[in-house]
């Protein structure tokens, strides 16, 4: 049986519930219809190694595509505005917009924004930013973050949906899809002909012709770039490709890796201001070059936000996006959230994971994921980060001695098993341990070799 076909089939027998239930079903149904349209094409192995060698060489070479990418943004009559870090970023889009007497903006999905907390920023300066990408129009009326990079409201049923618009927009209760589009449609058609500044964020940037490429499924992303007067696209350094003809590359694998769509649905390229109109670029380094710096973790650079690797993961299944703490869920977030905010905040994340490896198996950028979440793991453990104890570190430098050495290991397992054998006997059955133990037996220890 296939991989996608038996996550397919999983899918199936899980109803779509609420909460939890739901996440599992949505993104096993989603990594089935992602592995199913890269399977059927021969050449995926050859994208895939094409396409992280294009971003490897983007990498060594970031100074020199960016000053490309600026200068030729800049003859067109772009204005580029370069940030260091998020509140760079914010009071620059803040001095824009005040130039313009703006109060409302309409925006499309950008991880970008997320990273900065861009409407936060904005609404707390009187500022009203409408997500217009369905997803992200949900959970910003729920108040909360998105929990998956490509699917926002991934982790909520139709029907809690349709009890969030009848409770926050006073519409009936419904679970039905389109009829759930249709609301959201409607709320927001005004937002799109009031708003007087647009946002995007930026799939991908073209260093040799200075093109903004655009991707998404609604149409919101085309509306908003081009009913309002000013667009501001805001776009992380790393996001450059070299030449134009490396695009249909990387549209077909973010469209079959994001979605399990051949193509998105709309393909946006942006090469200058239409008349009448302003755009402005907002390159955003927020730890990217500090992240280029580290030689062991800078392929995580190479990431083009697909999500699969999300979907593909047994935990972030369980847990959810939220629960990475920032807005980078999965094994994406686990290596790069650190390299952004530092090991010492990020220090957990690289324990949430099982090492399973079918994150790094399926990446369409070949980003080594499995190895570079067991390296941040080490040096949290280096760093230690999480405050450990002497005596902890005592006892994992034994256990390394007794691992590495087969005579030690085997006495060791030979403890063990007397352990386990014992155990139903020894007072850890009791005390603090009693309502632990009470409910679990031990598995019978097999023969060691
Ligand atoms: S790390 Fe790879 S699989 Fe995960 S979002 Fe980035 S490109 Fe996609």
């Amino acid at each position: 049986m296939s991989g996608a076909k038996f996550l397919t089939d999983k899918t199936k027998s899980l109803s779509k519930g609420d909460g939890p239930r739901s996440l599992v079903a949505t993104s096993l149904h989603s990594a089935a219809n992602n592995l199913q349209v890269c399977w059927e094409i021969d050449e995926w192995s050859r994208w895939r190694q094409e396409a992280s060698e294009i971003k490897r060489y983007v990498l060594s070479n970031l100074d020199i595509l960016l000053g490309q990418f600026i200068d030729k943004l800049e003859s067109k009559g772009v204005k580029v505005i370069c940030a260091k870090d998020a509140e760079e970023a914010n009071n620059e889009i803040l001095a824009i917009i005040k130039r313009h007497n703006a109060k409302l903006a309409v925006k499309g999905k950008s991880m970008v924004s997320e990273e900065i907390e861009l409407n936060h920023f904005l609404g707390e300066r009187g500022i009203t930013s409408y997500e217009t990408d369905l997803g992200e129009f949900i959970v910003q009326l729920a108040g909360t973050r998105p929990s998956h990079i490509v699917t926002p409201a991934l982790h909520l049923s139709a029907k809690e949906i349709g009890k969030l618009f009848e409770d926050k927009l006073g519409e009936h209760n419904s679970a039905g899809h389109e009829e759930l589009t249709q609301i959201a449609r409607r709320q927001l058609r005004s937002k799109f002909i009031e708003s007087e500044i647009g946002f995007s964020g930026v799939n991908f940037g073209v260093a040799e012709t200075g093109t903004l490429c655009i991707c998404e499924n609604e149409g919101n992303i085309g509306l908003s770039t081009s009913s309002p007067k000013v667009h501001i696209a805001m776009m992380g350094i790393e996001k450059l490709i070299p030449r134009l003809d490396d695009i249909p590359l990387f549209l077909n694998m973010l469209a079959r890796m994001g979605t399990g769509q051949k193509l998105t649905t709309y393909t946006h390229l942006v090469n200058a201001p239409a008349e009448g109109t302003e755009l402005y670029v907002v390159l955003v380094d927020n730890g990217r070059t500090r992240a280029l710096g580290d030689v062991e973790f800078r392929e995580i650079l190479k990431c083009m936000r697909c999500g699969l690797c999300m979907n593909n993961c047994p935990v972030f299944r369980q847990v959810g996006g939220w629960a990475y703490g920032w807005i980078y869920p999965g094994p994406l977030g686990i290596v790069l959230t650190p390299e952004l905010l530092g090991i010492e905040t990020a220090w957990e994340l690289p324990f949430a994971c099982s090492l399973c490896g079918a994150c790094g198996a399926i990446c369409p950028a070949k980003i080594d994921l499995n190895h570079l979440i067991l390296r941040q793991r080490r040096r949290a453990i280096e760093k230690n980060t999480h405050g450990r104890k002497l005596t902890e570190t005592i006892m994992w430098k034994l256990f390394a001695i007794g691992a590495s050495n087969k005579y030690i290991f085997k006495t060791m397992m030979f403890f063990v098993r007397m352990g386990i054998r014992f155990a139903p006997f020894l007072p850890f059955k009791f005390g603090k341990l009693k309502a632990w133990t009470d409910g679990r037996d031990l598995p019978k220890p097999k023969k060691f070799l």
